[in-house]
C-alpha cells in the first residue's frame, strides 16, 4: 500500500478503475461526468483513476492533496464562505503547479539533489 504524508497525516494512496466519492460528499460531486480523483479526509485517502497521463495524475494528485492540506488546516483562502472548497481556486493552482513542475521536471530534480557549494 502506498501512502503520502501531509504534516504529520498519513494518507493511503490508491489508484483504481473508477474513484467513487464517499457517501458524505456525494452532493459536492453530483453532476460530475467522471471522477478523476478524490480525497476522503475522514477515512484518509487520496484515490486516483487509473490510465491518466502523467500531466493529468499529478494534476489531480496535487488538486486532491490540496483538499487535504485545506482540512488540515491551511488554505483556508481557498475554501467558500458557506464552508465548501473553492474547486475553482484548487483547480487553477493545480494546473499551474503541475505545469510548472513537468515543465521543469530536470531542473527540479537537479535543485533537490544539488549539494552546497563550499
Ligand atoms: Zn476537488
Amino acid at each position: 500500500m502506498q501512502s503520502l504524508d501531509f504534516l504529520g497525516q498519513t494518507y493511503e494512496l490508491r489508484i483504481v478503475a473508477q474513484p467513487m466519492p464517499p457517501p458524505y460528499m456525494a452532493v459536492q460531486y453530483e453532476g460530475t461526468p467522471e471522477l478523476l480523483g478524490v480525497c476522503d479526509n475522514l477515512n484518509p485517502t487520496i484515490t486516483l483513476r487509473a490510465g491518466m497521463d502523467r500531466t493529468r495524475r499529478l494534476y489531480t494528485l496535487i488538486h486532491e492533496a490540496m483538499h487535504a492540506f485545506i482540512f488540515l488546516g491551511h488554505f483556508h483562502w481557498l475554501k467558500h464562505e458557506d464552508g465548501r472548497d473553492d474547486e475553482g481556486k484548487i483547480d487553477a493552482l493545480s494546473s499551474v503547479l503541475a505545469d510548472f513542475l513537468l515543465t521543469n521536471e530536470s531542473v527540479i530534480r537537479e535543485v533537490l539533489d544539488v549539494q552546497a557549494e563550499p
